[in-house]
């Protein structure tokens, strides 16, 4: 797919039509580059989609964006979280103290960030240890993949549930509940103008991570949860997408559609290649044998953290459809294809 995508240096604010207005905002050192802060005029003062990384450029970026299309960040009456990670969350703190704006977020990812808040730094490494080697991963890899966790953003004022409409006086902006990306993802509706916030659900060019963590869970399935809520944007029928990242672009639910089956080719590659091994493997060593864009040798150790979490949430839809099975007892866990 030619990729339409540019630096963060090109990225400017811009009027995006009825009464919404696009903010890019940087991610310092990540390759995506930037999220794009949406703002929604009211009466009552500025909605936002997001806010952005927590680091003093983009707080800047994110101020001065604002005040480029004529809002003061003082005057924001609400912050509308897509999810919990801190490129979208970050700095939603931030904008509530400086102008006093409620943050509200789903209540799946709002238990994420009390527990993130509740978690001692000590705690998480520990669990990310453990979590490590259950998966397979080699002694080394765990003492070098286990870092420093970001700071928890802010515990939210308001709790979304699917179907809830937003505090946006004069518009109707519905709150569609994307679980997958993360177990509290939400896209919202613009109803008023068929338009959808897509936050990570649904890009135009790349496709979210799904990840399980602990690799090992057996309870969840995020990846035949995040099938499920690209069906939904289907079902919302053909709604011009403002994403949170990469650019505006039209029709989610054609996109929606060619993501789906991105997941299936993969989910049948995935099933293949359980069927060549002669033996149970391991989830480190399913993820060391898939294709990545880069070799497994060449991965550093978070990407390959990253990548076993990939692994996991499509080795787990796989066991949900009943096409490959866990051994019994197994520690490093191992999956074999059911016969
Ligand atoms: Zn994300």
């Amino acid at each position: 797919m030619k990729s339409r995508r540019r630096p963060y240096s090109e990225q400017h604010p811009f009027d995006a039509g009825g009464g919404v207005w696009s903010v890019p905002v940087p991610i310092p050192g990540n390759p995506l580059g930037y999220t794009l802060v949406y703002a929604i005029e009211s009466p009552a003062g500025p909605v936002l989609v997001d806010a952005g990384w927590n680091h003093p450029e983009a707080w800047l970026a994110l101020r001065e964006g604002l005040g480029a299309v004529g809002m003061d960040v003082r005057e924001v009456r609400g912050v509308v979280v897509t999810h919990f990670h801190p490129d979208h969350a970050g700095l939603a703190g931030r904008v509530r103290e400086e102008s006093g704006a409620w943050i509200a977020m789903h209540e799946a990812d709002a238990a994420l960030v009390r527990l993130m808040h509740d978690l001692e730094e000590s705690a998480h490494r520990d669990f990310q240890a453990d979590m490590l080697r259950r998966a397979g991963a080699g002694a080394v890899e765990v003492e070098e993949a286990t870092g420093h966790r970001p700071r928890p953003p802010a515990v939210p004022d308001l709790i979304l549930q699917d179907g809830d409409l937003v505090d946006l006086p004069g518009r109707r902006l519905r709150t569609v509940w994307t679980p997958g990306h993360t177990p509290g993802h939400v896209c919202l509706h613009l109803e008023d103008a068929d338009r959808l916030f897509t936050g990570d659900h649904v890009l135009p060019a790349i496709t979210p991570h799904i990840g399980i963590y602990p690799y090992d869970r057996a309870d969840v399935d995020p990846l035949g949860d995040f099938l499920d809520s690209l069906e939904k944007v289907k079902g919302l029928g053909e709604l011009e997408a403002l994403p949170a990242h990469e650019w505006i672009f039209q029709d989610t639910a054609a996109r929606a559609a060619e993501i789906g089956v991105h997941h299936e080719e993969k989910l049948r590659r995935l099933t293949a290649l359980l069927g060549e091994a002669q033996e149970p493997l391991t989830i480190w060593e399913v993820a060391s044998r898939m294709t990545w864009n880069r070799p497994w040798e060449e991965l550093p150790p978070m990407l390959r953290g990253m990548a076993a979490g990939e692994a996991a949430a499509h080795l787990r839809t796989l066991e949900v459809r009943g096409m490959i099975r866990r051994m019994a007892g197994a520690d490093p866990v191992r999956f074999v294809l059911h016969s």
